[in-house]
């Protein structure tokens, strides 16, 4: 960058200026670079997967080590700035980048090391998680993340994490055995059950209110390479049968089963017959990680439904399952969705979410119902700050739209007036991560329920000034 007097946004909202001398300082105290909005790459830094949001910080920190991370958090702190914390940018609500401010993006730091001796993996800040895959992959390893691989896998982990593995493994938390973590003090901290557990208490779930992490480590399962799933689709017409075939399944099937449950138009895409694309599905996207010579027993109800539009299920490598569904999220688009946990799969909670898939108007938009239930509900409660130990099944409305599309706001209020069916069926929590930016405190407080308070008080005693505070905040007051 070149050094000049830069106008940048506080953490209470007003604006100072830097003058060069301390923004020279600054730079020599880093090795990765420091860009402003007119240099190369800091249009890359601070591209978000939702085109939504319209947030451009003043600066830009690309760390390459922890030292880096040091020096930005000393600087932002030392300077009153509002300050950020980019993982893979696809929090929906944009909580990666400082509007005015710094942001420190962590897309330097994506190495991940495996021990296959003891199952483990370390992995940088920065990693998206087909970085972690990729790597744990190589000796058949794998911990629970979630479905698209381009997602950060800090900002997935750090407010608790699902995916297909989810009913085998629990939440991504619950596999996580460490944090490296640079707190608002600048002090480099190792945080685990036995040291600073409080610390490591919080993280597991209330998202990056406590620092920045640089490695995370986690605890690592047999899984794959090969593994059975992929995506499968009926007309909409038959959605009764399927819907039925889905409760069955989500009743009796053994955790190395996951299926998802989606309702949406048929995308242009390439193994969508030209017929359909456009016309109202019902699929399921399934992914069976036990014994592939179980696998025609177990997915007997599945290929009993007979005569689909598409059928994309075979075996496959487990990094490919992971990345299967990437394409429907191409970064840019607009963005919008509401989601709650339910613990129950009824008629009328199934056929409520059909009837909305029935008239919904967006035409990328869908229904989704994730069957998570398994080893998360073996938790208690307040084992880490995540809660929602009740939660079986993640359920919502999604849309997506070009930007400029006159319809936009139409689309959105759909999907809200669509919450506002579907929420009875709530076990009044959430997730922290599916948080839109118009949804408020009461949303964050109800995620953590029982949790909220102790995360309040350890949220005070590392981050009593709320230097981290461009995320789903608990506030140190
Ligand atoms: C297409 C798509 C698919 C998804 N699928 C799943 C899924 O299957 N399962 C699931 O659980 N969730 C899923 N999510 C939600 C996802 O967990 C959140 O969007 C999450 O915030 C993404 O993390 P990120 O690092 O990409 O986010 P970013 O937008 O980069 O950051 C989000 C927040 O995380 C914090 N943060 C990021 N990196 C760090 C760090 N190193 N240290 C401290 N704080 C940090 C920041 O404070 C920021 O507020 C999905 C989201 C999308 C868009």
């Amino acid at each position: 960058m070149t050094l000049a007097r830069t106008t940048i946004t506080t953490r209470d909202g007003a604006t100072t200026t830097l003058i060069e001398e301390a923004l020279e300082a600054f730079r020599q105290r880093l090795r990765g670079p420091l860009l402003a909005p007119e240099d190369a790459g800091f249009r890359e830094a601070t591209r978000l997967w939702n085109g939504m949001i319209e947030r451009t910080p003043a600066l830009v920190v690309q760390p390459t080590g922890t030292a880096d991370v040091v020096a930005a958090v000393n600087f932002a702190r030392d300077h009153g700035l509002l300050l950020s914390v980019k993982g893979g940018g696809h929090n929906i609500a944009g909580t990666a980048l400082a509007d005015g401010g710094l942001t420190i993006d962590m897309s330097r730091l994506r190495g991940v090391i495996v021990d296959p001796e003891e199952r483990t993996a370390i992995a940088q800040g920065g990693c998206l998680l087909g970085d972690l895959d990729r790597e744990t992959q190589l000796h058949g390893l794998a911990t629970p993340a979630g479905f698209v691989s381009e997602t950060g896998l800090a900002g997935l982990t750090l407010g608790g994490g699902f995916g297909y593995l989810t009913r085998r493994f629990g939440y991504t938390v619950d596999n996580l055995l460490e944090v490296e973590i640079v707190t608002a003090d600048g002090e480099v901290r190792r945080a685990n059950r036995e040291e600073n557990e409080d610390l490591f208490w919080a993280v597991r779930g209330g998202g990056g209110n406590f620092g920045v992490v640089t490695s995370f480590t986690f605890r690592l399962h047999e899984v794959g390479p090969t593994v059975y799933g992929g995506l499968v689709a009926w007309p909409f017409e038959r959605a009764d049968e399927v819907i039925e075939t889905y409760r069955g399944l989500t009743a009796d099937a053994p955790r190395e089963l996951t299926a998802f449950l989606v309702m949406r138009r048929a995308p242009p895409a390439p193994f969508v017959p030209e017929e359909w694309h456009g016309r109202r599905i019902c699929a399921m996207a399934v992914c069976y990680s036990g014994d592939l010579a179980d696998t025609d027993d177990v997915t007997a109800p599945i290929r009993a439904l007979g005569d689909p539009v598409f059928d994309l299920l075979g075996e496959k490598p487990f990094t490919q399952l992971q990345s299967f569904l990437d394409a429907t999220q191409p970064k840019g688009k607009h963005y919008y969705w509401k989601t709650e946990f339910t613990a129950e799969s009824s008629d009328d909670f199934l056929s409520t979410m059909r009837d909305l898939a029935a008239e919904n108007p967006v035409r990328s938009g869908q229904m989704i119902v994730a069957h998570i239930g398994g080893a998360l509900n073996e938790h208690d409660r307040d084992d880490g700050a995540v809660g929602n130990r009740d939660a079986r099944f993640a359920y919502g409305a999604a849309g997506m739209w070009e930007p400029d599309d006159p319809d936009g706001e139409r689309y959105r209020e759909w999907v809200r007036d669509a919450w506002e069916r579907f929420r009875r069926f709530s076990t009044g929590g959430n997730y922290i991560n599916f948080q839109t930016a118009d949804e408020g405190e009461e949303r964050i407080e109800a995620t953590y329920g029982d949790n909220y308070d102790r995360l309040v008080e350890i949220k005070r005693k590392y981050d009593p000034e709320n230097v981290f505070r461009v995320n789903r905040n608990i506030r140190p007051e």
